[in-house]
């Protein structure tokens, strides 16, 4: 944490430090046969392969994966692990009203179900986890502080949704001095205008977790579930059916099966399933490891202005995300793939991130930014919530696009995605049909 200015560091996420050497699965060569081929190695991939195990032992499965496991959104994001959508339940609620007009008991109901079923996931995840170090996540619970009037709205709304729905997740609003007696961190004026914040909420639920290394727990399990996966194995084009069966291409080679399930998210909007899940571009970083701000706080604190959303984690390093993306996109993106982001060579991003950084945290002005990183993510085109799309051909789906909340849903989603796929369906009508797009 000296000198002059901001030094940038490597385009790898952060979360790599202090994982152990990736032994990656060998890339596919040949021709190989399956029931059902999985495309994309995140969290969805590995979810789905993970729940149709489940509900199928027997079931021979293929995931594919261009890079390695945790090259997309799930191994680059900033790793909070929430329930709900993202802009949390009260837009759910809204489209509810809007699909049941007169009948607030069916509306009560579904959200319902529909909460319940993201929590179930999280607690899933959660199990995950704990069954596979034995230790702590790094954050229980979370605090999450308004810095708008706007976001303070949105967060008074979330409460009074959540009584609605009956559902207790230990939400607490804390308002003035109990939001600054809670923290001993006084923020700066650009992340609210009286130097206060102006709100904060507090949840039992959420957690923060490394997500490589959450990814890694799953790959292990499908792995003992007998699940073979190819990494450094990239489709190539969109599935294509012959004599009723699919057939899918690789850099490799080539997978025939009875049915492919996409799980790319944003990746393959163009070539798979076409522009049913439009693609975003969001970027990280992080700092090398600084003096508590929150101490005493084992929870997920974060804080988010609307734009950019941070949190500082146990050990001291303050991860940073989102921003303005018109500045990044150049950085980002080449020949129309997304890239790594790399900030060291890079001026004007650089000095956008370092003016932002000095203003919010001008106590650490000189900290070096040791780590930036980017990542696309899915919004689906299903009133921006997460999607299970049967697509036109009988023998695929496409699942994915759950813009910026997808840690926990990417595991959710899957379940009825793998249902679907089985010709089988356990979860209420409408619960599904809220993740199929018309
Ligand atoms: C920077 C960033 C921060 C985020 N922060 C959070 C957060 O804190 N909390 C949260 O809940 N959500 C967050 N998200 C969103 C969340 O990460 C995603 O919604 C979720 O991880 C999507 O999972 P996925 O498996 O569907 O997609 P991905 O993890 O992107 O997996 C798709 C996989 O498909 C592979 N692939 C692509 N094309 C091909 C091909 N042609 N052939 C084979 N494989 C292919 C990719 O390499 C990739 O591994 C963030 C996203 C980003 C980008």
């Amino acid at each position: 944490m000296a000198g002059d200015s901001v030094q940038f560091g490597s385009p790898v996420p952060v979360w790599y430090i202090g994982t152990s050497d990736y032994g990656a699965e060998h890339p596919l060569e040949g021709r190989k046969y399956a029931r059902v081929v999985i495309i994309g190695g995140g969290g969805t991939g590995l979810s789905t392969a993970y729940h149709l195990k489940k509900l199928e032992p027997s079931l021979d499965i293929i995931v594919l994966e261009a890079e390695e496991i945790g090259n997309g959104a799930t191994g680059r994001s900033t790793g909070f692990y929430l329930e709900g959508f993202e802009g949390g339940i009260t837009p759910a609620l809204a489209r509810l009203k809007r699909e049941y007009p007169n009948d607030p008991k069916r509306v009560k109901e579904v959200g319902a179900q529909l909460l319940r079923f993201t929590l179930d996931t999280l607690s899933d995840l959660d199990a995950l986890i704990m069954a596979h170090n034995g230790t702590e996540n790094e954050a229980k619970g979370s605090l999450q502080l308004a810095t708008t009037p706007h976001f303070a709205r949105l967060l008074e709304d979330e409460v009074l949704a959540y009584e609605g729905l009956e559902i207790d997740v230990g939400q607490k609003i804390l308002r003035g001095n109990a939001v600054q007696s809670a923290l001993p961190y006084s923020p700066h004026p650009l992340i609210s205008s009286n130097g206060e914040y102006l709100l904060a909420l507090h949840e039992d639920s959420g957690f923060g977790y490394n997500p490589i290394k959450a990814l890694r727990f799953l790959k292990e399990e499908v792995k003992k579930l007998g699940v073979s996966i190819y990494e450094h194995t990239k489709v190539t084009k969109s599935p294509s059916e012959q004599s009723g069966k699919v057939v899918v291409k690789t850099t490799g080679g080539e997978v025939i099966a009875d049915y492919f399930i996409s799980a790319t998210d944003g990746y393959t909007s163009g070539i798979i399933g076409g522009p049913l899940i439009t693609p975003y571009k969001e970027f990280v970083f992080a700092t090398e490891p600084l003096p508590l701000l929150f101490s005493g706080q084992n929870q997920l604190v974060w804080v988010d202005n609307g734009t950019v959303y941070f949190r500082q984690m146990a050990n001291g390093r303050i991860v940073f995300g989102g921003g303005h993306k018109d500045n990044l996109d150049e950085a980002l993106l080449h020949n129309g793939e997304m890239q790594s982001f790399n900030l060291e060579n890079n001026p004007i991003q650089q000095e956008y991130i370092q003016k932002y950084f000095r203003q919010v945290f001008p106590q650490y002005r000189d900290a070096r930014i040791t780590h930036s990183w980017a990542g696309i993510m899915g919004a689906a085109r299903n009133e921006g919530f997460p999607a299970v799309i049967r697509m036109v051909s009988p023998c695929g789906l496409v699942v994915g696009g759950y813009s910026g909340q997808g840690l926990a849903l990417s595991h959710g989603l899957p379940k009825i995605a793998a249902q679907i796929a089985m010709g089988r369906q356990d979860f209420p009508n409408e619960l599904v049909n809220f993740f199929r797009p018309n």
